[in-house]
């Protein structure tokens, strides 16, 4: 049998209830924040175990929404970790604050509590976690320092919904958690995102945000006056984004089951492989797996891993690599003076870094394939 396999490291999942609610949504009469809205906040503020959510029509704006609800300004410090998607950082440099980077544990790649300790200044406003792969980082930890410093915590919770900490559900973990609907993510709405919260002055203030800074307050009272308070952002997601979210969330608890079992697969298939290793667990973490992580051992890892790689995508494997340290980007070395060697243990895992095929729908087949080939490229690397 000649190998014609394409299997990407990660594929949305659309079925006939998802088709139906979306039509069913864009014949309702609603386009655009209707009641399908509402609904998927409350959907997903619950499944976050916290009273609000704030849809908007991405990650990224949930993440300005909650750097907007902080009210993180110029001259303000925010702590994040290198090793995640730029937009984690980029929030904190939209509002004319600074990024403040904190290297990573080197056995999970999330960020690491004593290096947080490390970068607090009088100038640092609050932490940006990042469940980095799709497992919680250590909220007790960076609860007790954000408590004593009294900062803001937020969750980039973009690879972790439906994980939790010791019980606790992802959401709930921090001041504010966010989530992102793109197709790669674990559920999806085409483009959208949403900032999930206890606390009803940051999901006020979120609320406005998203759109252009008006308040509805006086909207009762007087049926057309409005007043535009703050400079805000058209961030609002569709009505028949949110019926398919709606629809998709139905199913997130049995593709969280079968990620995690395709993990427990290649956790012991790979835990035999010589020259690579598994990521580290977070004690006390339940790890939704939004990303599988292999790490290379070993010299030359960097060139090790390019042939590796090469090799994985030239047999039908979309594999990535996430992710170039952000500090590393030019744009945060030319605007923010970041350089090589501010984050060393990110530096040096990213050489060797591969994210594997991961997603509900791979067959037992698809996971032997990417097991075999990886073991067939390890020894050609
Ligand atoms: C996907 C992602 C984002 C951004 O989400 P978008 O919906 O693409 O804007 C932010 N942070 C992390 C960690 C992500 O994986």
């Amino acid at each position: 049998m000649g190998n014609s396999k394409n299997i990407p490291y990660g594929r949305q999942s659309i079925d006939e209830q998802d088709l139906k609610a979306v039509t069913d949504a864009l014949t309702s009469g609603w386009l655009t924040t209707g009641p399908k809205v509402a609904e998927f906040e409350q959907a997903i503020a619950k499944i976050s175990g916290v009273a609000h959510g704030v849809a908007v029509n991405s990650g990224t704006a949930a993440l300005h929404a909650a750097m907007f609800a902080f009210e993180v300004k110029e001259g303000d410090e925010v702590i994040v970790p290198p090793m995640t998607f730029a937009a984690s950082a980029n929030c904190v440099a939209y509002m004319g604050a600074t990024p403040v980077f904190a290297d990573v544990d080197p056995d999970t790649l999330l960020i690491d509590p004593a290096e947080v300790e490390k970068k607090i200044t009088s100038k640092t406003k609050g932490i940006i976690a990042v469940d980095y792969a799709g497992q919680p980082c250590d909220y007790e930890a960076l609860r007790n320092i954000a408590d004593k410093h009294g900062i803001f915590l937020a969750a980039d919770g973009c690879h972790s919904i439906g994980g939790s900490l010791n019980g606790k559900p992802v959401g709930s973990l921090a001041d504010i958690t966010l989530y992102s609907f793109h197709p790669v993510k674990h559920m999806t709405t085409g483009e959208g995102g949403m900032a999930v919260t206890d606390n009803a002055e940051y999901d006020k203030r979120m609320r406005i945000f998203r759109n252009h800074g008006i308040t509805a307050d006086f909207r009762q009272r007087d049926g057309w006056f409005y007043e535009m308070q703050e400079l805000g952002f058209n961030y609002r997601i569709t009505d028949f984004q949110c019926a398919l979210g709606l629809s998709q969330l139905s199913r997130l608890p049995e593709w969280i089951a079968r990620r995690r079992e395709i993990a427990a697969i290649y956790d012991k298939e790979f835990a035999a492989m010589e020259g690579i290793a598994p990521l580290g667990k977070q004690e006390g973490a339940k790890h939704a797996y939004h990303l599988y992580v292999i790490n290379l051992e070993g010299e030359n890892r960097s060139d090790k891993r390019k042939a590796v790689f090469d090799y994985l995508r030239g047999h039908g494997l979309g594999v990535q690599v996430h992710y170039i340290p952000v500090h590393l980007h030019p744009y945060y070395k030319n605007n923010f003076g970041t350089h090589e060697g501010m984050c060393p243990v990110a530096e040096k895992a990213y050489e060797g870094l591969i994210s594997l095929p991961m997603f509900p729908l791979m067959e037992n087949e698809d996971i032997e394939y990417v097991v075999e080939t990886v073991q067939t490229a390890l020894r050609q690397g």
